[in-house]
C-alpha cells in the first residue's frame, strides 16, 4: 500500500482511484482525482524537498 500524500489515506498502488504522479523520481498515488489535482497545484507542500519549486515545474503540472 502507498499513502496518499494529500489526505494520508492508504491507497493500493495497483488500483489507485486517483492515479499516480511521478515527481522528480518519487511516485505518489492518490485516492481521488481531487487529491491528485491538489497535489499538482502545490507539490512542494505535500512532498517537501522532492523537487524544485512549483515555479520551475513543467507546464503540464499547472493544469
Ligand atoms: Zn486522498
Amino acid at each position: 500500500m502507498a499513502t496518499d500524500p494529500v489526505c494520508k489515506k492508504e491507497v493500493d498502488e495497483k488500483s489507485a482511484p486517483g492515479g499516480k504522479v511521478q515527481f522528480w523520481g518519487a511516485r505518489f498515488y492518490f485516492c481521488s482525482v481531487d487529491c491528485r489535482n491538489t497535489f499538482r497545484h502545490e507539490p512542494e507542500k505535500y512532498a517537501p524537498g522532492k523537487g524544485p519549486n512549483y515555479s520551475k515545474l513543467p507546464d503540464d503540472w499547472r493544469a
